[in-house]
């Protein structure tokens, strides 16, 4: 707990060196506050735009504590924190969001059961431990179709495979060498959208008009504000993310990421206890954006409005796409791209946001 707010000219330190770590260090220093960036990546996006700069290792307990000592409040830009890089930070300088809440969310079981535990709606799941269970799980579930996921480490569909059978589920358990599962029933959905929300210490709640989000290959391609959502799944989409904020006592932003689906009902797929690619669009379409609502979180600042003055899309650019930049620029909207030297195929190299007037709620 933060004892005192970080005054103007104090330092956050962001675990995490990526375009999230950037935009949030980018949101700091429009504060007055300096960010300083603990990375393993030498050539981090967020080094560019940092005060401070750490290239170590998140094991490197000299490093950490030097990071720590030198910081006011620390937070991360990845979830995927070890437990015992927190604890140690957290010893020296206020660490936000808590370890509790970084490892409920780590793992994609007890994310799931505590989500059912709070009485919130996810698709069937069953943790799965060997071949036989992958097969026996399979009928159980009961679903003619169902993914079998990894349960740490997964992100834009990494670790996770479609099954349609017993047999595909059994054949498909090998494939992750061994690795903690989890199968779940596919679910046929309308769409996807997400919930931005930020909790403050002291309770305080704020969420942004919940984005509708499309995927390519598991990667996030568009987010639109206004979502086909009408106003009373927004409001419950947004309620269902106070439920999980305030369970995890929460201090920071977090994202829900649901599945919609045609008979209205609202699906959590994953929480991500940070910064969310689907909330992008808050840095043009929004007074405040996320990566300024976190920083005040964690910072122990007072919330700042999350009301939207238009209408949003924003695009990911993703791998080859930012070769040609040129046309990108070209294309209009807010061009953001972050730094990133090396092109890998789907890798976000940056995104691009239109604005229109804002319509009518409906
Ligand atoms: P995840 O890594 O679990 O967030 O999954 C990435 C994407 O895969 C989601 O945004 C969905 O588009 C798709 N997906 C994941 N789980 C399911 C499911 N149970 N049913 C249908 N689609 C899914």
């Amino acid at each position: 707990m933060l004892s005192a707010p970080v005054t103007p000219g104090g330092t956050i330190g962001i675990l995490g060196g990526g375009q999230l770590g950037r935009m949030l260090a980018l949101a700091a220093a429009r504060l007055g506050l300096k960010a300083h960036v603990f990375s393993e990546e030498n050539d981090a996006p967020a080094f560019q735009v940092s005060a401070t700069q750490t290239y170590a290792s998140y094991r490197n307990a000299d490093a950490l504590k030097k990071f720590a000592q030198a910081c006011d409040a620390i937070t991360c830009e990845f979830e995927n924190v070890p437990a015992e890089t927190l604890e140690l930070l957290a010893q020296i300088t206020p660490v936000n969001p808590n370890a509790q809440a970084l490892a409920t969310t780590q793992e994609r079981f007890e994310e799931k059961t505590f989500v059912s535990g709070l009485g919130l709606n996810t698709a069937a799941f069953l943790a799965i431990d060997s071949v036989e269970r992958a097969r026996t799980a399979f009928a159980e579930l009961g679903s003619r179709k169902a993914v079998l996921k990894t349960r740490r480490l997964g992100y834009d569909g990494k670790g996770q495979t479609i099954v349609t059978s017993a047999d595909e589920a059994a054949a498909a358990f090998d494939l992750f060498k061994g690795a903690p599962l989890l199968l779940e029933s596919f679910v046929d959905f309308a769409f996807e959208a997400s919930v931005i929300a930020v909790r403050s210490a002291d309770g305080a709640f704020a969420a942004y008009d919940p984005p509708e989000n499309d995927h390519s290959e598991h990667i996030l391609r568009r987010s639109t504000v206004p979502s086909r959502l009408n106003s009373e799944q927004s409001i419950e989409a947004k309620a269902m993310a106070r439920k999980i904020a305030d369970a995890l006592d929460y201090v920071g932003v977090l994202c829900v990421e649901l599945f919609v689906c045609a008979d209205g009902k609202l699906l959590v797929n994953e929480i991500a206890p940070r910064v969310h690619n689907s909330g992008h669009w808050t840095i043009d379409a929004c007074l405040v954006s996320q990566f300024e609502q976190h920083i005040r979180a964690v910072a122990g600042w007072p919330l700042g409005s999350t009301e939207r003055h238009s209408d949003a899309v924003m695009e990911n650019i993703l791998g080859e796409e930012a070769r040609d930049w040129q046309a990108l620029v070209a294309r209009g909207g807010a061009l953001h791209l972050y730094g990133k030297s090396d092109i890998r195929p789907g890798r976000k190299m940056g995104h691009i946001t239109w604005l229109k007037p804002k319509a009518a709620a409906r």
